[in-house]
């Protein structure tokens, strides 16, 4: 067993900011992660950084961008905090050698992004993540962490008290991918999770085959609700045959889209009169999706993104990677034609229910980053937007999860009893594999009644992870995780997408619960202890499973349309019904939804709702 006052699971830019915190509010802290910190999703990252650095700017604009782009499904505390924050985090980002774009007067260069008031997105290049994962990996280096890379977490050990708010998470179980052994990571202050998104629930997704929401789901079982899970961002811009990201930094830099009649229908169709193709992702995704499904797509499929006129020398200035990246993967070259795009999964705007400091409601169990849903990007994130929220609430959860005091968080979270369930009942409800269950006890299970210390709970659970381990390698024959991950991506992508209808999502539930089904018979085919990707992917299908069920309920059930979620049924935002999050408790297998109210009270105003147009 391993032991440390703070385990961060994930070493992405959330997990990454949250150790250095930790660390530098006086704990001893550890990373604990599937991947080496530098291979982390967040070195996708291409167009940048919100923050408000220049003059004529400021983080009232900020937030104002923020809440309107969420669709008013964001909370205001959080959105100001992110505003707020975002410009001091962003510099410390700069005094640690982060290499951002210059003018030529030295300034720091920001440009325009979707949905934005003011060019505010700060950048490098169009490798911003990669340069921030490898400023914040160096400080994570010189600070001495310890990091545990190629450590796949299994569990969280958690007590299992009735109500979920009385639970307590003492450390994780992990699974050595190298050697094969399965240990016991000992928190003795607080467990931060890190784990990024679930983009791999869906077939065409701009994220890496490593986002698979691990995190949200095993947090998600120990009893911490999710929250919006329902809100998932389709990004205008991806390379039709792999998915891969089109930067928006295109179209903040002048790119021009184009339908098969090269009409600039952003304008020309009216779908965005006043910011074109710089209106949020969630409207420019529509729209190019209506004009292939109205007939005026190139090849029934896609529209063109064109940026030749933006001249050879500042796309080499300021896109070169993007050139790069048309070329492998599509065979394109973007000086001298214009690029294919559609709309891709591209971030999950929902997760695990946090405060601003980053905790949730099991005492010592903490979320940062893309898994983590404190509520700032509501219904529809702003581009940009996600790294400033990866440094400010990951430093938050470090301080926090260490023990510093950064007051009482003005959002409170917390499991309902009082739960709402309005799980269709049309729909079989498979309960969870036996065994899921949270692992740990306050209790022993012999009916004792003897309470279990922390290093009892964390046994348990490592026990439980190896024996689950065990069942998974010795069955002969059975079901490939593959095929099971295959038709979840594949109904998910046909009706979890960007425009949505009940029967759509029910088909979508139904078939989930197959595969629900499906995994009980699942068998790991590569028998070795070592480096079994097999074995890894089987357990990270299990948790795509958990994470696009919530989603696809969630879906179902908020039958109106805001930011990134549209409904057939209702095609309007309905504030008088719906002005609220969504949450989905795991209660045992059978997910019970429950409401929270959005805070729109900010510290000096109140965000009336109004109509989002662009
Ligand atoms: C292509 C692309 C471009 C983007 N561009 C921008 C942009 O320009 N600006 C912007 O604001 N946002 C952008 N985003 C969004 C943003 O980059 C991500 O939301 C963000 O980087 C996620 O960071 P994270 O730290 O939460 O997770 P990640 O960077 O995905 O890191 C997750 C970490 O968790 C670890 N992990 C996961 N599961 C486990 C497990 N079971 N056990 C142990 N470790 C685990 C992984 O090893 C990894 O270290 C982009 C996203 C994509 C996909």
């Amino acid at each position: 067993m391993y032991e440390h006052d703070v385990i961060v699971v994930g070493a992405g830019g959330a997990g990454l900011r949250a150790a250095i915190a930790a660390h530098e509010a006086g704990a001893d802290v550890a990373m604990v992660t599937k991947l080496h910190p530098v291979r982390s999703h967040t070195g996708a990252a291409e167009g940048g950084i919100n923050a408000a650095l220049r003059e004529g700017d400021d983080w009232e604009l900020h937030a104002y961008d923020t809440m309107k782009g969420s669709d008013y499904l964001g909370d205001a505390p959080a959105i100001e905090t992110l505003a707020k924050d975002a410009p001091e985090d962003t510099i410390t980002l700069e005094h640690w050698g982060m290499p951002f774009s210059r003018e030529d007067d030295g300034t720091v260069s920001q440009r325009p992004f979707g949905g934005l008031s003011f060019p505010r997105t700060t950048y490098a290049g169009a490798e911003t993540g990669h340069h921030l994962l490898h400023v914040l990996y160096e400080q994570v280096v010189k600070r001495g962490i310890q990091v545990y890379d190629e450590w796949f977490v299994m569990n969280l050990a958690v007590t299992d008290e009735p109500d979920p708010n009385d639970r307590t998470c003492h450390g994780v179980v992990a699974y050595d991918v190298q050697s094969g052994k399965i240990e016991g990571f000992k928190a003795t202050n607080g467990v931060i999770i890190a784990t990024g998104g679930p983009g791999q629930a869906f077939d065409h997704t701009t994220n890496a085959v490593s986002c698979t929401g691990d995190g949200q789901a095993m947090a998600y079982r120990a009893g911490v609700p999710l929250e919006d899970m329902e809100f998932v961002q389709f990004h205008p811009t991806t390379l039709p045959s792999t998915g891969v990201l089109i930067s928006e930094g295109v179209r903040g830099e002048g790119g021009i889209l184009y339908n098969e009649d090269g009409e600039r229908f952003m304008f020309e169709h009216g779908y965005a009169n006043n910011d074109g193709e710089l209106a949020s992702r969630d409207v420019v995704s529509r729209a190019e999706l209506t004009e292939v499904n109205e007939g005026r797509g190139v090849e029934d499929e896609y529209v063109h993104l064109d940026m030749r006129h933006l001249g050879a020398e500042r796309i080499l200035d300021r896109l070169e990677n993007i050139l790069h990246l048309a070329e492998d993967f599509e065979g394109v070259d973007g000086l001298v034609e214009p690029m294919p795009v559609k709309p891709g999964q591209h971030y999950e705007m929902g997760g695990i229910e946090t405060d601003e400091n980053g905790e949730t409601c099991i005492d010592g169990l903490y979320a940062a980053g893309e898994c983590a849903c404190v509520s700032v990007h509501g219904a529809n994130r702003l581009g940009g937007n996600a790294l400033p929220e990866l440094v400010v609430f990951g430093k938050r959860a470090g301080y926090h999860a260490a023990g510093a005091d950064l007051g009482e968080a003005a959002i409170e979270t917390g499991y309902s009893e009082d739960v709402e369930d309005e799980t269709n009942p049309d729909l079989p409800v498979t309960p969870g594999e036996a065994g899921l269950e949270p692992a740990g006890g306050a209790v022993a299970a012999d009916g004792s009644g003897q309470v279990l210390d922390e290093a009892d709970v964390l046994e348990r659970a490592v026990e439980a992870e190896r024996a689950r381990t065990e069942r998974l390698m010795e069955r002969e024959d059975g079901v490939k995780h593959a095929d099971v991950r295959a038709k979840l991506q594949r109904a998910m992508t046909r009706d979890v997408n960007v425009f949505r209808e009940a029967e759509g999502l029910k088909r979508a539930l139904r078939e989930i619960r197959e595969c629900r089904e499906l995994y009980q018979e699942v068998a790991v085919q590569d028998p070795s202890r070592t480096f079994n990707t097999d074995l890894q992917m089987t357990y990270e299908t299990r948790n795509l499973i958990d994470i696009a069920e919530t989603i696809a309920l969630g879906a179902l059930v908020r039958n109106e349309f805001r930011g990134a979620h549209w409904r057939l049924e209702n095609q309007v935002r309905d504030d008088e019904n719906w002005l609220k999050h969504t949450l989905i408790s795991w209660n045992g297998g059978k997910p019970s939804i429950w409401y929270r109210p959005v805070i729109l009270e900010g510290e000096a105003k109140t965000y009336e709702p109004k109509v989002r147009s662009y």
